[in-house]
């Protein structure tokens, strides 16, 4: 008999210091085979030996076991409640938000100033009645071209830098080219649409040009025309002086304009525009070279093959036309000096725009 309750003694000295041990619901598991296990399990093997005890030994043998059992059992039930509650609280941290911890910034986006500046110029003629239209960047030699008096072999293509498609033509056989201008668009629209026409025409427009400070072999242009019977160049000037006080006056600033005979092939007379200097206030600056005028725009009486070459009959109708560059205007409007910083993609520059 004492060998058994030795046995039991041994047993349950292990069996109480492993169950403290356990990690895991499968530990537990293990743990409670290895010890109350039907078949096997430690206690029920002394258990299963009382029969063959006498009358007093089994009772002692058999209140011990029976009280060894419960120890066991109730220590497996606390051990598997520390292991639930362990679990539920390492979850509970796990998603525990810090309402103090500063937030993830979402960054803004804004429009670039290229075309902020393009809807600028756009709005200034809207708001005035124009409608706006649009081409394609990929055009026939004929609309970038012969059609805006400029034929085959006239010099004036030579300052286009032009790049051409390779093994493209149009479906007359022509070349076609990406266009060096949006003044395409004028005869594109002339011929769909019988006038009284007043448009702009935004877009992107391409030259062979090395890039610097100044220059891009892809930049924007504001394409306008109007046609009309009754036309004139006071039209036009008075037209273009309300474009450039609206997009560059206001709060006190007075804009200045005036015009000097150029050369266009489509128009006739060619005007540029100049504006008084907005930055100096005239008094001469880096910007204006310290002239107190800052070239803005080209533009002039349309010319008479150019109607004639979109349809429109130039005894009954004259119109005027311009073209304003973009980049030209952004970097005048925001004080740039290099036209390369709008292409870089650089968001610290980009940033301040939007
Ligand atoms: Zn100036």
């Amino acid at each position: 008999m004492s060998s058994l309750l030795n046995e039991l003694d041994v047993l349950s000295a292990e069996a109480l210091a492993e169950a403290e041990t356990l990690a895991d619901t499968e530990a537990l598991e293990a743990f409670r085979l290895k010890y109350l296990g039907r078949k096997d399990g430690r206690l029920t093997k002394v258990l299963s030996a009382l029969p063959t005890l006498s009358g007093d030994e089994k009772r002692e043998v058999g209140k011990r076991a029976n009280a060894l059992k419960g120890a066991i059992e109730s220590s497996l039930a606390r051990r598997r409640q520390a292991l639930d509650d362990a679990r539920i609280t390492s979850e509970l941290l796990k998603s525990k938000i810090d309402l103090s911890l500063p937030g993830t910034p979402v960054m803004r986006g804004g429009l670039h100033p290229l075309t902020r500046v393009m809807e600028e110029i756009t709005d200034v003629f809207v708001r005035l009645g124009f409608s706006v239209a649009e081409g394609p960047e990929v055009e026939t030699d004929d609309n970038n071209f012969t059609s805006l008096n400029h034929p085959p072999d006239h010099p004036a293509r030579d300052a286009h830098d032009t790049f051409y498609l390779k093994d493209h033509v149009d479906d007359k056989g022509r070349p076609l080219l990406l266009r060096t201008h949006t003044s395409p668009v004028q005869i594109r629209y002339m011929r769909s649409h019988t006038p009284p026409v007043y448009i702009v025409a935004p877009g992107r427009v391409f030259r062979h040009e090395n890039v610097d400070a100044t220059h891009s072999y892809v930049f924007h242009q504001v394409e306008g025309l109007a046609v009309d019977t009754d036309i004139s160049v006071a039209d036009l000037k008075g037209v273009l002086t309300l474009f450039a006080e609206r997009l560059f006056g206001g709060q006190g600033t007075v804009v200045k304009t005036r015009f000097r005979p150029s050369f266009f092939p489509f128009v006739e007379p060619g005007l540029e525009m100049d504006i008084s200097c907005t930055i100096c206030g005239q008094k001469g600056c880096r910007v204006c070279k310290g002239t107190g005028w800052v070239e803005m725009l080209g533009s002039g009486l349309v010319h008479p093959n150019v109607l004639r070459a979109a349809g429109c009959d130039p005894e009954k109708y004259s119109g005027w036309a311009f073209g304003i560059g973009v980049e030209r205007v952004a970097m005048f409007k925001y004080g740039v000096d290099d036209m390369r910083l709008f292409y870089e993609n650089d968001l610290r520059f980009l940033g301040n725009f939007s």
